[in-house]
């Protein structure tokens, strides 16, 4: 790829100066330039703690900018070590509202990346070398697909030591263990051993201030943890671990009607949805497997046979919720 692209260099940026720039991308097809905005605030010459932020590595995962534009948008005055925020790193997807890159890659799957791989490979390469060059941790913000809703909830590899003592203080409700091999930006930061936290929440190609309020506040707690803020704000630590998530399929196709509470602690046997045909007539109710919190929902009402409509985070003894009821005031996301 070409020289002239963005090449991250701190040097270059005042100590204590919010800078928003546009800086080039990898061009559209060797046609088009291509820029994306990146921030960067240093508040010390020491330029660690670096946090990272990153957005739309889904180009259609457009809450992610939102909580991006938000922590811009306040200027956060960290008071040590550096913020980075991408906004839209997928900037190839955004502009087509899909998911995957001209390539038809998923960007998400091409870290670390090569210099001399597919394009996919090589952009993911690039984006690499630039946030890891003086990243320490990183937020990746994601969403659910379009049609599919996320409660706001963490993706980490908890047996990742700095993460697990991270994840304690930070402010968010659901935490989802796991250690994939996958090509992940995350499984590419965890081989440096370096944390990265990944971020789900709300539905692709929608914004929703709830999810922004719960993103912001993860990304500030991570902020807090690190001494970079000094938060006036009470950040609630209580959370779930969750080590196993499934997806409820749908037996039959129809017409899916909603029944669940979503972040809500369901009970093995507690109907969740129904599915019906075009009369009406109910092909059969939909029923939780084992106690298990909703992470994710199906907002399409049109349902075939082997459809994914619940994605579920089954809880095992080692639940540290107090009451039910409790739970469900704190983490309510009924629309
Ligand atoms: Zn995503």
């Amino acid at each position: 790829m070409k020289d002239s692209i963005f090449n991250l260099d701190l040097e270059n940026y005042e100590i204590g100066e919010h800078v928003t720039e546009f800086v080039e991308f990898p061009s559209f097809y060797g046609l088009q330039k291509v820029s994306a905005p990146v921030y960067i605030y240093r508040a010390s010459e020491e330029i660690s703690p670096c946090v990272v932020v990153t957005s739309c590595v889904h180009g259609d995962e457009i809450n992610g900018l939102r909580i991006s534009q938000s922590l811009i948008r306040g200027k956060i005055k960290i008071t040590k070590g550096t913020l980075i925020i991408i906004p839209v790193v997928n900037i190839y997807g955004f502009l087509n509202k899909q998911r995957y890159l001209p390539d038809r890659k998923d960007l998400n799957r091409c870290f670390p990346g090569l210099t001399k791989g597919s394009f996919g490979s090589r952009f993911a390469h690039f984006i690499f070398q630039n946030i890891t060059k003086y990243g320490d941790v990183f937020i990746d913000l994601h969403s659910g697909g379009p049609g599919r809703f996320n409660v706001p909830q963490i993706r980490c590899d908890l047996s990742v030591k700095a993460t697990k003592a991270m994840v304690k203080k930070v402010s968010i409700p659901l935490v989802i263990n796991s250690s994939l091999r996958d090509g992940s930006l995350r499984q590419a930061i965890n081989d440096l051993n370096k944390s990265c936290i990944v971020f789900e929440g709300g539905e692709g190609l929608r914004i929703d201030e709830t999810i922004t309020k719960y993103g912001v506040n993860l990304v500030k707690s991570i902020l807090e943890y690190h001494g970079m803020i000094k938060s006036k704000k009470h950040f609630n630590n209580d959370k779930v671990i969750i080590q196993k998530t499934k997806w409820l399929r749908a037996k039959e196709g129809g017409l899916l009607i909603n029944k669940a509470h979503q972040g809500k602690v369901v009970k093995k046997d507690e109907v969740v949805g129904e599915l019906r045909e075009i009369t009406g007539k109910l092909i059969n109710k939909i029923k939780m497997e084992n106690d298990g919190v909703i992470l994710g929902i199906s907002r399409s009402a049109l349902i075939m046979s082997g459809d994914a409509l619940y994605n579920i985070g089954y809880l095992d003894e080692k639940f540290q919720g107090d009451e039910d009821d409790e739970f469900f005031d704190y983490f309510d996301f009924e629309m």
